[in-house]
């Protein structure tokens, strides 16, 4: 299920609405029974909170309140379910830090934090379950360079990120290598994509050995000037090119732009979450 901020001006301002909605669509959990007297709960409104709603022990000698947002990805802000409701989405929806602070008027520091976190969702997601390549057909690898990057302890050099692109679903992956070599390069191509299908990259030399390991490889001559030719392999058509891939490095680029952002930490949490956008997945499942 995908949302948008429509959405949520339909499910309307009442924040009891707001809470049902949430749980029905499972970015909240319900709660059984109260926490004290194990009395029987329910949602009502509650203005003493940013929420404007809580959980309500209907027992007369308890009538305790418990937050909505228990064991949710929501206890983690102080902003309210609305406002990070709204955040998620626009987060969801790709839009700026910046254009996020002005519709929302709250500070451009809260969205980007919040972001972030919603970041480290999108890498939990991939670390626990890795995105896998099996469709077969045409791929793509290419590798771009992050400039100064700080490692740690202000020491800053340059990182290598390698992306592999999968035509048939359009799903990416990115990892980091330590250089364009051969060595660097292969492995992450062998351990992904299936023996048999067609890979397009570019001529850089460390390519070349991929025909001996159950690909059919051809190259676009970038160094020639020729960035896209047809040619028929076996009786088929294939575009011979690498420019999704070159798509994508130029977005990890965009994404470190900020000198003061690059870091090892806010790269690994860039690759995951361009990973994760071109998964295919739900890009709410993490935040529920
Ligand atoms: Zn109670």
């Amino acid at each position: 299920m995908e949302y948008t901020l429509q959405t949520l001006e339909e499910v309307g301002d009442d924040p009891v609405d707001l809470a049902n909605w949430m749980l029905n669509e499972e970015f909240l959990e319900t709660l059984q029974n109260c926490r004290h007297c194990n009395g029987e709960v329910h949602l009502e409104r509650y203005n003493e909170i940013a929420d404007g709603v809580s959980w309500r022990c209907a027992r007369q000698d308890c009538r305790r309140h418990t937050s909505v947002r228990g064991n949710s990805f929501f206890a983690n802000s102080n902003l309210s379910i609305r406002v990070q409701m709204k955040l998620i989405i626009s987060f969801a929806a790709d839009s700026t830090a910046q254009s996020t602070a002005r519709l929302m008027a709250i500070s451009r520091q809260s969205v980007v934090n919040y972001f972030i976190a919603c970041r480290r969702n999108y890498q939990a997601a991939i670390l626990t379950e890795p995105i896998d390549f099996n469709a077969g057909g045409e791929y793509e690898s290419d590798e771009c360079l992050i400039a100064d990057v700080n490692v740690g302890n202000n020491i800053r050099t340059d990182i290598w990120v390698q992306s592999v692109a999968e035509r048939a679903t359009g799903q990416i992956y990115l990892t980091r290598v330590p250089d364009r070599s051969a060595v660097s390069l292969i492995p992450t191509i062998t351990a992904l994509v299936p023996q048999g299908s067609f890979i397009f990259t570019d001529d850089w030399a460390a390519y070349n050995s991929l025909r001996h390991h159950g690909y059919i490889h051809r190259t676009v001559n970038h160094s020639q000037g020729e960035y896209q030719r047809e040619e028929r392999i076996l009786g088929e058509r294939h575009s011979i090119h690498n420019n999704t891939c070159e798509g994508v490095n130029s977005l990890v680029s965009r994404r470190l732009g900020y000198r003061s952002r690059r870091t090892l930490h806010y790269l690994d949490l860039i690759l995951s979450e361009i990973i994760y956008r071109k998964s295919g997945r739900s890009l709410f499942d993490p935040f529920k």
